[in-house]
């Protein structure tokens, strides 16, 4: 401990909290959140000694686990070399950091344009879309999550965005979902295919000329892990084409190593124009996203001004920690870790879990990104109560396990190193807490 930061316990850190900080999608007054003093890998730990599995990976984004010694080094060498410099200038790290992240983009990228995070990589996107092709609307799903700026909260399906909405030209699809189908679909190529259609009659009647870019989530993260169905990204890409619209694939949560891959767009047949992310690329070490440009959106900007900029675009700490981030994923072989623990782990774990509990409607997902649909009754797929959520919550924590629950659903995201021991840990405690939920 230090001058700066004295001894604390768990209640001085949060009655500090409570009184002075003002937290996000919350009201207030009913807030209790755990104090966290440290971090290791796959666990954290409070400043009383309790420690935790943390199956959340955060908000879905220490791809890398906490404290990767690389990645901290790394933010402490460039600290002491030169902690910030202005966009304007060149600098080694971020110079760097695009290149590494260039040489895992599919082919045809040229540029990277770095941002804070996640929500400003897409607002640079739309940014960018609607100059290049000089038309306005952006059409994006219900269920998918893009940020909360400007556009992007209007882009945003869910419920955030209705209480934000004051960006104009905004559309949404539904998107394909075949558990909860919006299509009457019984198969994955039903639904596929009728969730193309549906878009292109919604392109048509939005009148094609005035569509800029299509953004999608490449796996909707948030929104329930919806794996698309097969057909659908590559429809999307031919119905962008048959239309002249930018393709805008969001890996904000997907990529980096959460689906197994690189980037969740490599195990389909897709190639968009324009790539946000944020989260993995670092794992949130120090706040970074950017959007990675094709090579023909780039070369219209060569001569033509681009109209956007942030102080902070493509900082040393942060590009720093995402150079030793992304050496440290290749170098310890972490992508193929979250896929093997995904396909030998993870999967046939979970769906154990799903024969001995009949509140899991659907289990669904890749790598370390995967969603259990919890429902009262499987034949009607009805989500459990808030209240049930909550009781979940709470019994993962008591077992020492930090969740990531969304609506009715329990979302299990482990950082990209987990281990297989980790895993079965893991997967003990949500039995036992799914045992006490049966029993309640
Ligand atoms: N896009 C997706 C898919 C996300 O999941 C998120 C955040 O959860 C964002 C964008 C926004 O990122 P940020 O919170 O860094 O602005």
């Amino acid at each position: 401990m230090s001058a700066l930061f004295p001894e604390a316990d768990n209640s001085t850190v949060a009655a500090a909290d409570r009184s002075q900080v003002f937290h996000s999608w919350s009201a207030q007054a009913a807030l209790n959140p755990l104090p966290i003093a440290g971090g290791s890998g796959s666990r954290v730990w409070d400043h009383d000694g309790r420690s935790y599995l943390d199956f959340s990976s955060q908000l879905v984004n220490t791809n890398i686990g906490h404290q990767h010694p690389a990645v901290v080094a790394a933010i402490q060498e460039q600290a002491g070399r030169l902690a910030t410099i202005a966009p304007s200038q060149a600098n080694q790290a971020r110079a760097r950091a695009a290149e590494l992240i260039l040489e895992r983009a599919p082919e045809g990228f040229a540029k990277v344009f770095f941002t804070n995070g996640g929500a400003d990589a897409n607002e640079n996107a739309i940014r960018m879309a609607r100059l290049t092709t000089g038309r306005d609307k952006v059409i994006s799903r219900y269920r998918s999550y893009h940020g909360n700026t400007g556009a992007a909260i209007v882009a945003t399906g869910d419920w955030r965005r209705l209480p934000n909405e004051y960006a104009r030209g905004h559309v949404h699809v539904f998107g394909p979902y075949l558990y909860r189908s919006e299509f009457w679909a019984e198969t994955p190529e039903q639904e596929s295919e009728r969730a193309l259609r549906h878009l292109e009659r919604v392109i048509q009647c939005e009148g094609p000329d005035s569509v800029a870019a299509i953004l999608l989530e490449t796996i909707p993260g948030t929104a329930g892990i919806l794996m698309p169905p097969p057909g659908y990204l590559s429809g999307v890409r031919a119905l962008c084409d048959r239309y002249g619209i930018v393709l805008i694939l969001d890996e904000v949560m997907a990529g980096f190593g959460r689906a197994g891959e690189w980037f969740a767009l490599d195990a389909f047949d897709v190639r968009p124009d324009l790539i946000t992310f944020a989260k993995g690329v670092n794992s949130g070490y120090v706040p970074l996203g950017g959007v990675i440009i094709s090579e023909a959106i780039a070369a219209a900007f060569d001569e033509r001004v681009f109209p956007g900029g942030l102080t902070y675009s493509g900082h040393p700490l942060a590009t720093a920690s995402a150079v030793a981030s992304i050496t440290a994923m290749a170098d310890e072989d972490i992508i193929g870790n979250a896929r093997r623990i995904g396909a030998d782990h993870l999967r046939p774990g979970l769906e154990a879990l799903q024969q001995r509990h009949e509140v899991i409607g659907e289990v669904r997902g890749t790598g370390v990104f995967w969603a259990l649909e919890l429902v009262t009754d499987r034949a009607g797929r009805t989500p459990v109560s808030a209240s049930t959520m909550a009781a979940l919550k709470a019994a993962l924590l008591a077992r020492g396990l930090l969740p990531f629950t969304a609506d009715n659903r329990l979302h299990v995201v482990p950082p990209c190193v987990v281990t297989a021991a980790e895993v079965a840990e893991g997967l003990e405690i949500i039995d036992a807490a799914l045992d006490a939920l049966d029993a309640a």
